[in-house]
């Protein structure tokens, strides 16, 4: 058997001229369960977690899977059982968290809008830790939690004012940007964390951005943090963990980020160096623990020639795979079978009635009506991101474990997509 693996992902490889994940063939998935499908690699996705357990040998750690990356209850299940705890959003997601199995008291709660529902809910069940984003939000939250009888642990997410040199609408660790505090007002706003009756303050966190593909930036926040949390124990108020988010970029097209395990040991030893090397840690990653475990299997429906442009119209779209549409976002797609000879030049689109509904320009492929494609590194910000925009019923999803298919999630119907709805009188 010839085998030829993809770059970047080890789980994803022609064998024998065949697209498959693990040991499954992916054109039988596309056959039994049809398209647009996702396909993600327990194998894979548990490598990109091992890359960071490595990381922390030996340290007090604690990994929280963002899962606004893909928030699929089964992808839950899988890191829960490794030991991860979640950094969640939306008392939506705290919601998915237990219902995969989680331990609340590893969830921590992010998000610069929660709600006071959402508060008590997180209260309610316990959760490990809150990160404030406001003055107006610890208020809220130290009422939300006195008036349960309850203390609420936080943590305020500081905005160190680094560049992580990654697109604008990803990067959040910028003066001017929603996320998080002010380095200037940091310590005062933690000094009136420590004096409010519902809260007692356990930690301190960033963010920086996503789809970082550089060690500098990290290096600068985490030297911007540490300078703060010395400040603040200065000014009496004890830090017992530092969070220092997600973030790490994956190789989309050609991306050479660092591996999760090359890039801790630079932030151990810089965190050694500075005498913090026993806190108690925390790491928010997301897209490094899912994005090149996913692929997304589409049906080629037409090849529409033109004089400017060739176009391939695929029937996933970007209700589906919203990243192109979002952020011009680049997803290498390739057929699950090879067949011989040159390609065309097309630019691969999906059937929505907007011209931003693409989901890769001049793209050479060989491929007529009825090729299944693999649009690979999907398996971040897709489906959890995915909309019923145009009345398109979300895919599927399978998880493959070595031989293993489960179908983790049923295609949509349409009458799904509107059983919520009333005509009026
Ligand atoms: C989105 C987000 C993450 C995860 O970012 P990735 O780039 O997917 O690793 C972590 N923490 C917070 C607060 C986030 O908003």
């Amino acid at each position: 058997m010839t085998v030829s693996t993809l770059p970047g992902h080890p789980f994803i490889a022609y064998q024998d001229g065949a697209l498959c994940v693990e040991q499954v063939r992916l054109s039988d998935l596309a056959q039994t369960h049809g398209t647009p499908l996702f396909v993600y690699s327990k194998a894979a996705m548990l490598s990109a977690l091992a890359a960071y357990q490595r990381g922390f040998a030996g340290r007090q750690a604690q990994i929280c899977y963002a899962m606004k990356a893909n928030s699929s209850l089964a992808v839950l299940q899988v890191f829960a059982q490794a030991g991860c705890g979640f950094d969640i959003v939306s008392a939506g997601e705290l919601a998915r968290v237990l219902a995969a199995g989680g331990d609340p008291a590893k969830v921590i709660f992010s998000g610069v809008g929660k709600t006071r529902a959402e508060m008590q809910q997180a209260l309610q069940v316990g959760i490990g830790c809150f990160n404030v984003e406001s003055t107006a939000e610890l208020d809220v939250l130290s009422q939300v939690a006195t008036a349960m009888g309850r203390t609420a642990p936080v943590s305020l997410r500081v905005n160190p004012n680094v560049d992580p040199k990654t697109h604008p609408y990803i990067s959040t660790g910028l003066k001017g940007n929603k996320f998080g505090v002010a380095h200037e007002d940091t310590v005062r706003i933690y000094q009136h964390a420590a004096s409010l009756p519902g809260l007692k303050v356990v930690g301190i966190d960033c963010h920086i951005g996503s789809q970082i593909t550089e060690v500098t930036p990290y290096l600068d926040a985490m030297d911007r943090v540490l300078d703060l949390v010395t400040e603040i124990e200065a000014a009496g108020v004890p830090i017992h963990h530092i969070d220092f988010g997600g973030g790490l970029g994956i190789n989309y097209n050609g991306d050479t980020p660092p591996e999760a395990d090359a890039l801790w040991a630079q932030l151990l030893a810089k965190l050694d160096a500075r005498g913090f090397g026993d806190r108690q840690l925390m790491i928010e990653p997301g897209r490094s623990l899912v994005g090149n475990a996913g692929v997304c299997l589409s049906e080629v429906l037409y090849l529409k020639p033109g004089e400017q442009k060739n176009f391939c119209i695929i029937d996933a779209a970007m209700n589906d795979l919203p990243r192109p549409a979002m952020y011009q976002a680049f997803h290498h797609i390739t057929p699950l079978q090879v067949r011989e000879g040159a390609g065309t030049l097309y630019d691969v689109v999906g059937p929505i009635c907007e011209s931003g509904d693409w989901i890769g320009r001049e793209r050479t492929l060989n491929v007529q009506p009825g090729d299944v494609l693999a649009v690979l590194s999907a398996g971040a910000y897709c489906m959890s991101m995915s909309s019923n925009y145009n009345t398109r019923g979300r895919a599927a999803e399978v998880l493959v474990d070595g031989a293993q298919v489960h179908l983790i999630r049923q295609r949509e119907s349409v009458f799904d997509t509107f059983q919520l709805e009333h005509l009026v009188g």
